[in-house]
């Protein structure tokens, strides 16, 4: 059977946590800075080191079968693939932003002024959709500096933390569009065994990533109340503890509100609270 092939950033921003995540995912290979391709020792699988702008083209055309690399530049590239899976990392948003002094006060302000970027087509898009009348001026690099030296009026960028735009007397104006990590496949790919085989193991990654095992112990009289704050999980494992009375409660616990529900426990009785992490969810 033929090798599949998933590109991932050379180096950047994407390169680290696509490495690491595969790694987690069980597969084996080096991660040379100078090399192309890397074969993967434990998986039919061969890992390509690309910029990460020629990936969604590379993926649509069958040069690579998958792709890891962020939605904004799939959608700029305008290409045809298949999202198979959002990966939880490389968030960031594309935002207009204008100057901190800027006359600029809605959207439709923004009709007869320029504005730089490096995603023409997303902006096109954008201001087509908001029947705005700008020009927009592509520039590959440093979009943030464009306004103070007069080449523009607006800018539309990637913001994470703010902190460029800041330094640039810039203020976010309205945000476009949010993008993350996705991994991408050739049209048809998903049916691939391999493929599949392989989008089981990086989401059983995901689904511990966002999850805690938890070990809590409780009088006997405190545990329907606990297990009362632990519903959408069929069966928690309930153990007796050798001092009686006393049990062990194990269970997992989602990370988005985990705080929270650690707190309700507590006050519902559970003591010697032991949190640990999960490496691989397999349903
Ligand atoms: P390459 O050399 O591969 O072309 P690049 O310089 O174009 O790299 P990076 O800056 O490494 O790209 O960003 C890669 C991706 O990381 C972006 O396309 C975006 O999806 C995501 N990303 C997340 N946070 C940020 C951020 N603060 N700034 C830029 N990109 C971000
Ligand atoms: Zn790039």
């Amino acid at each position: 059977m033929k090798t599949i092939k998933i590109a991932i950033q050379k180096s950047g921003r994407l390169n680290e946590k696509s490495v690491d995540l595969l790694k987690r995912s069980g597969l084996s290979f080096e991660n040379y800075k100078s090399s192309l391709i890397s074969p993967v020792s434990n998986f039919p699988l061969e890992i390509l080191f690309l910029r990460d702008d020629d990936i969604p083209e590379y993926v649509q055309d069958g040069i690579a079968d998958l792709g890891i690399v962020g939605e904004n530049v799939i959608v700029e590239k305008e290409v045809d693939v298949t999202y198979l899976q959002k990966l939880g990392f490389g968030k960031c948003s594309l935002k207009l932003a204008i100057a901190n002094h800027s006359d600029i006060k809605d959207l439709s302000d923004l009709s007869g002024k320029s504005i730089a970027t490096s995603y023409p087509v997303i902006l096109d898009k954008f201001l087509k959709e908001n029947d705005i009348d700008a020009e927009i001026r592509e520039i590959s690099g440093s979009v943030e500096i464009s306004t103070n030296l007069g080449l523009s009026d607006a800018i539309f960028d990637i913001v994470s933390t703010g902190g460029t735009l800041k330094s640039n007397g810039l203020k976010p104006f309205a945000e476009v569009m949010r993008s993350e990590a996705v991994l991408i496949g050739k049209n048809g790919i998903a049916k691939n065994p391999i493929v599949n085989e392989l989008l089981q193991r990086i989401q059983s990654v995901l689904r511990a990533e966002q999850t805690k095992y938890v070990v809590m112990n409780a009088a006997k009289s405190s545990l329907s109340a606990i297990l009362e704050l632990l519903p959408g999980i069929k069966s928690p494992t309930i153990v007796p503890l050798a001092t009686e009375e006393w049990v062990a409660v194990h269970t997992v616990i989602p990370e988005k509100d985990f705080w929270d529900k650690i707190n309700r426990l507590k006050n519902a009785g559970a003591e010697g609270i032991v949190v640990l992490p999960i490496e691989k969810i397999i349903l």
